[in-house]
């Protein structure tokens, strides 16, 4: 008898139907937040004009009408739905539903379609001038990412963060007829290793001549994952963070960051990502010393991790030099958006950034 053991096993993820984006969490420290009619709490609509969400003493959530003066509804956790097209929360509206709980702080969470989260992210995380193909590679990346988030979830949806830890998402006015359509033209695609759906997938603004490893950037964290190499791109030219940028930051600021010592950078990887530093003879990594960097001195000032430090001619600063802006670690957008103005398509962009994957 033959039996027949099957290796490679297709993949079983499943979309998430909704997925749940947390807008904001107790560390955000939101006490007070605007909410703009029409929409429905508890089976009555709500179409005049202007409120407020805020937590009371009592730690519960208080919808309030600003014009009158008076509270509508008061409760432990609040949801909010739609009346039409999305529900207004200050200058933001989003698809989907909202969940306000008291914790402390206001709790507010976005339960959002699977179409509607990948839309709004292609949106946020592009400018509006890019090009067709470079939104359908990046609805790709998003797709395989929130599938295997999903998959991994034992909730019946996905909480990712709004940050650019995770993805760009600013809701609903991020979305064109346009990126609606090339989402639409992808759903059903998704990035593939070995038979298996990409575990992990990484993209960023701009390269500035050519992306990382995983395991270069991430040490640890991008281990075995074999498919996100370092490949050569200039195709990102046009974006403002090709040439190389300087910013001035204050030295004593800059010393107390790494606890008076002066960083060195030990090593680099071949795109000149500084890989490894050695701040009074501790070692670590590249990543985490620009994290911290622009976590302290803003993203502005080092918005690439091709970076490196100097003293400046007034002793009273300290030179940050960057180029590319991002990780360096997968898809290059500009560089995909340059590609696509070339006439290539999505598959061939995703094969140009991950040369080991296919796109089925
Ligand atoms: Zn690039």
């Amino acid at each position: 008898m033959l039996i027949f053991f099957v290796t490679s096993i297709q993949s079983a993820h499943a979309l998430p139907r909704t997925v749940t984006v947390i807008l904001k969490d107790k560390n955000d420290h939101c006490d007070k937040i605007g909410l703009i009619s029409p929409f429905r709490v508890k089976d009555k609509t709500f179409s005049k004009g202007k409120y407020i969400l805020q937590i009371t003493d009592n730690a519960e959530v208080e919808l309030f009408q600003i014009l009158e003066r008076k509270t509508l509804v008061k409760d432990r956790s609040i949801e909010i739905l739609p009346v039409t097209n999305g529900i207004r929360l200050n200058e933001r509206k989003y698809a989907g539903t909202l969940k306000v709980r008291a914790n402390k702080y206001l709790e507010i969470s976005n339960l959002v379609p699977a179409k509607d989260y990948v839309e709004s992210v292609v949106g946020s995380e592009l400018p509006p001038h890019f090009e067709d193909e470079a939104y359908k590679s990046l609805a790709i990346l998003t797709l395989t990412r929130l599938e295997l988030i999903g998959a991994s979830s034992t909730r019946p949806a996905t909480s990712i963060v709004d940050t650019t830890q995770y993805e760009n998402y600013t809701g609903l006015q991020a979305v064109t007829p346009r990126i609606k359509s090339c989402v639409g033209s992808v759903m059903a695609k998704r990035l593939f290793y070995n038979g298996h759906q990409a575990p992990k997938v990484y993209y960023h603004s701009a390269c500035a001549g050519g992306t990382s490893s995983a395991e270069s950037v991430f040490g640890e964290g991008g281990r075995g994952l074999k498919y996100l190499k370092g490949v050569k791109c200039n195709f990102c030219q046009e974006s403002p963070f090709w040439k190389e940028k300087e910013h001035n930051v204050p030295r004593q600021k800059f010393m107390t960051l790494f606890k008076g010592k002066f960083p060195i950078i030990e090593k680099q990887d071949p795109e000149g990502r500084p890989t490894l530093l050695a701040i009074n003879n501790k070692k670590i990594s590249g990543y985490k010393v620009w994290l911290s960097l622009g976590r302290t001195f803003g993203w502005g000032a080092v918005p690439g991790n091709k970076y490196n430090f100097a003293d400046s001619s007034d002793p009273k600063f300290v030179v940050l030099r960057s180029r590319g802006a991002g990780h360096g670690v997968g898809l290059c957008q500009w560089g995909a958006n340059e590609q696509a103005k070339q006439g290539k398509t999505y598959r061939e962009i995703l094969k140009f950034y991950f040369p080991d994957c296919q796109i089925r």
